[in-house]
């Protein structure tokens, strides 16, 4: 038993009969970077650019990118592209005086306002990942339609990108999931935005902690049809959220299909710990009882009785 303990507390995730679960870092630096991580799963680049009238050079962007690949040769690293407005305003956008910053010009919508913004990062994450051995992946935030997603991996490929993908923050895009895979070559659910977005909840607001429950009914539907358009194309699906760091939620989405978890380094332990107690069969029956419960509390109930 002993032994066993040993082997949970570091090394790669997985269930306690082998179902192998990557369990990957969210950070915003190199800074960042834990000590034997599996890889990155979200890499948010907005630090780059906060603070600044004019956006980083393309060599300032280079030089930190590069810092994350050469720390993790031969893993993975997903870069997300710049997730600027709402909640990570960015004076250089000049978009202040939107009347709804979170429904307004972010994400990858900034793209279309400013495609040199877009093209710059890309061809910066391209230079970084010629020169280090990390395996590199790269996403889009606020992705909505099947349409934008295309037209990022076009852009990521146009650059030598050759794995790109999108987040799921969005419910629209989550209804139409399948669709959105066709053009991109994986998904990863941000929960925190597809929770402000599905409950009409800002996810600022701590009176609205009951509808941004990640075990809220409507929620797991939509990360449950994500995973089985993941299955059906045979791509992976992520979650990158918050909810990937709670133990007993990490099972419910290992349960539902979700191949990798990324999170903030310091929940990575109990995670892991989480995983090597259940077997990959277990998962799937907590996945089934949360996604028929009614409740928050009745979904958490079919995972810790
Ligand atoms: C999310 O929305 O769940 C997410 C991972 O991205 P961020 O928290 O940076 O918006
Ligand atoms: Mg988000």
């Amino acid at each position: 038993a002993l032994l066993d303990r040993r082997a949970a507390s570091s090394g790669p995730g997985a269930t306690a009969d082998g179902h192998p679960v990557a369990l990957l870092a969210n950070i915003g630096s190199a800074r960042d970077l834990p000590a034997d991580v599996e890889g990155v799963g979200l890499f948010r680049t907005e630090l780059l650019y906060l603070d600044r009238t004019e956006p980083p050079s393309f060599e300032e962007q280079v030089t930190a990118y590069g810092q994350v690949f050469a720390a993790l040769p031969g893993r993975k690293v997903v870069v997300r592209t710049l997730d600027a407005g709402a909640d990570k305003p960015l004076p250089f956008l000049r978009l202040a005086g939107e009347p709804n910053p979170a429904l307004g010009i972010r994400g990858l919508r900034v793209a279309r306002a400013m495609p040199s913004v877009l093209d710059t990062q890309l061809s910066a994450i391209a230079a970084a990942a010629a020169s280090a051995e990390a395996d590199v992946w790269v996403m889009a935030p606020m992705v909505a339609t099947a349409a934008e997603a295309a037209a990022f991996a076009a852009a990521c490929r146009e650059h030598g990108l050759r794995t790109a993908g999108v987040m799921i923050e969005v419910p629209a895009a989550a209804l139409r999931a399948p669709t959105v895979l066709r053009d991109v070559d994986f998904l990863s659910i941000g929960t925190n935005d597809l929770s402000q977005y599905t409950f009409a909840a800002d996810r600022m607001c701590g009176d609205l902690a009951e509808l941004l429950d990640p075990w809220q009914p409507a929620l797991i539907s939509l990360i449950a049809a994500c995973a089985a358009a993941g299955r059906e194309a045979g791509k992976p699906v992520g979650a990158c959220g918050e909810a990937a760091a709670d133990p007993d939620f990490a099972l419910v989405l290992v349960g539902l299909g979700i191949s990798s978890l990324s999170m903030a380094a310091r929940s990575i332990p109990a995670v892991r710990e989480a995983l090597s107690a259940h077997t990959y069969d277990e998962c799937v029956q907590f996945a089934k009882a949360a996604l028929a419960a009614d409740t928050p509390t009745t979904a958490r109930a079919a995972v810790r009785p």
